[in-house]
């Protein structure tokens, strides 16, 4: 059981990894275009701000607090919402896959995250931000749809952090 767990879980956050989220997303995808059925399927990709700075100034080992407690908040943030996934991209950054949600939703619950831990204050490394991506996906593959939600998180460094920006 345990293994079974650990093999589409993350150890530090116990989040899925990033196999397992690729792979529900593929099969959303999927699944929408060999039924024909029209449910709106969002992602929201998020990274830590300025988190080498985290890691350097506080050490390593209170990173892996600052990361852990984002994974809580969008444990917290994300309880009450239907058909939602969340995931373990990489290193300070998350994927969340909202497999019956229009971007229009997926912006309130992005926002939600960001204020969230925004306010959290971490007994050594202060409070820290978040900057997030927001995009629906149309009839497209995985990859195509990722470059959007990226790109969107590139706009929301770009523009100065701590953001959410929608691309559609
Ligand atoms: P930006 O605001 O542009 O995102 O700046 P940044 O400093 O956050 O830059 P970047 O996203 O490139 O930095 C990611 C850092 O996250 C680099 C790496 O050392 C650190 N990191 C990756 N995985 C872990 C982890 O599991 N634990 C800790 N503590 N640090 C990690
Ligand atoms: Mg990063
Ligand atoms: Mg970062």
């Amino acid at each position: 059981m345990r293994l079974a767990l650990s093999s589409v879980t993350d150890g530090l956050t116990r989040l899925y990894n990033r196999a397992e989220i690729e792979r529900r997303i593929r099969s959303a995808l999927d699944k929408r275009k060999s039924q024909g059925v029209c449910n709106n399927i969002s992602l929201i990709m998020l990274d830590i701000d300025n988190f080498k700075r985290v890691n350097d100034i506080y050490g390593h080992k209170e990173g892996d607090h600052v990361i852990q407690a984002l994974s809580d908040v969008l444990r917290d943030t994300a309880a009450e919402v239907p058909s939602c996934f969340l995931g373990r991209w990489g290193g300070e950054e998350f994927m969340i896959l909202l497999s019956d949600s229009t971007a229009e939703d997926a912006v309130a619950l992005a926002e939600k995250i960001r204020v969230a831990f925004a306010s959290v204050s971490y007994e050594t490394a202060g409070c820290q931000t978040v900057s997030i991506g927001v995009t629906q996906a149309k009839e497209e593959t995985a990859d195509t749809l990722y470059n959007r939600v990226d790109k969107a998180l590139y706009m929301a460094k770009a523009a100065g952090k701590n953001q959410v920006v929608r691309l559609d």
